[in-house]
């Protein structure tokens, strides 16, 4: 049987989320489990997860998917509804919403008696300088005093455009602006921390924080790795070594021959590539792990399979390699390929098995 395995280790999600109760010990926790859980596989996430204070998502399908799954804590639409027909599956399921634009409030006040949503928690987000989502602060006072006024119980949040670097000046400008808004609203609940702005600014937890990368163990910063954050990796993705080549010097290896043997070598092909969700762009030299050692890859990553360097190495048919887990972390890879562990997680295809451990 072809081998690509994502193992999910619920004992690292467990020691993650510990870490977020431990650095956020007055904040109730919003775990962030949109996009199926960062790639994960939500169903193997919920039950190591399963303290948490409430779970966000991105989307109704995604909170359904939660309460399919048999979890009843409350649900966090974090970009709210997106069509007006969304809104009472919403409100019937006692979802909590993000409102960001008028439509949506409207929608809310147009729903709301028919499914008694009195008293329901409902996220008003600001738009504090990252114009992605969220009311203006010269409207958003307004919008929060009529939501409390029609019963509803409001959360002031937003999002940090710059969380991954704690000296960018327009961190400072979304606080004030998110403080200026509280005071004129007080008393009101706050939340505005992903898990960098956990890290960086513990004055800033407030009532809810929202953590998500770090909860499956890599970092949002591009110059502090895990151990230093005190997390560990939730994924191992694995695939086994399907062929020994022997190559003579001048031999090339894979498509567009990119690659030419220096002098006599021994590559191994591993059961993984593109199709599976590895990145086949590389623009520094990347390296997998196989029994212990890192070992680099060579020539370009293919749908099924990729090549590596085990000269010297005494390497069977069949030995597991791991693309990234616990010896050659998520962070690394991503980085030689120019993006960030979030993409790698969340763009891991179906194909791989998933086993939970
Ligand atoms: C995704 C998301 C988070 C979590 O961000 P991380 O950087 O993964 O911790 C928090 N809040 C909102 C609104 C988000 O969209």
């Amino acid at each position: 049987m072809r081998q690509a395995t994502v193992y999910i280790d619920q004992t690292a999600l467990q020691h993650n989320f510990n870490r977020v109760k431990a650095l956020a010990p007055n904040a109730k926790v919003v775990s962030m489990v949109k996009a199926n859980a960062y790639g994960h596989g939500v169903k193997d996430c919920l039950d190591a997860l399963n303290a948490t204070d409430s779970f966000g998502v991105a989307c109704l399908s995604e909170a359904l998917e939660i309460r399919q799954a048999g979890y009843q804590h409350p649900v966090t639409l974090i970009e709210g509804v997106f069509s007006e027909q969304e809104m009472p599956v919403v409100l019937q399921h006692r979802f909590e919403c993000v409102v960001h634009h008028a439509e949506q409030l409207n929608w809310l006040l147009a729903h709301k008696t028919q499914y008694n949503a009195q008293g329901l928690k409902v996220w008003v987000k600001l738009n504090s300088g990252m114009n992605r989502l969220g009311f203006k602060p010269e409207v958003i006072v307004d919008v929060i005093k009529l939501l409390q006024s029609e019963g509803f119980h409001c959360v002031l949040t937003m999002h940090f455009a710059n969380a991954d670097e704690p000296d960018h000046p327009m961190n400072r400008q979304q606080i004030d602006t998110l403080l200026s808004i509280q005071s004129q609203c007080a008393p009101i609940e706050l939340s505005c921390c992903n898990s960098a702005a956990i890290y960086n600014w513990p004055e800033l937890h407030f009532d809810y924080v929202r953590p998500g990368i770090m909860l499956y163990g890599a970092s949002p910063f591009a110059d502090r790795s895990i151990e230093e954050l005190g997390l560990k990796p939730v994924m191992r993705l694995t695939a086994s070594v399907m062929a020994i080549n022997h190559l003579n010097t001048g031999d090339r290896v894979g498509y567009g021959s990119l690659f030419t043997a220096p002098h006599a070598m021994d590559i191994a092909i591993v059961s993984i590539g593109y199709g599976d969700g590895y990145p086949r762009a590389f623009i520094e030299q990347n390296y997998v792990s196989i029994n212990g050692q890192l070992k680099p890859l060579i020539g370009r990553v293919s749908m099924d399979m990729l090549a590596i360097d085990i000269t010297d190495e005494q390497i069977e048919l069949g030995a597991e390699v791991e693309l990234w887990g616990e010896k050659r972390l998520v962070d690394d890879v991503a980085k030689a390929n120019g993006t960030i562990g979030y993409e790698l997680l969340c763009r891991l295809t179906q194909r791989p098995q998933r086993q939970k451990i």
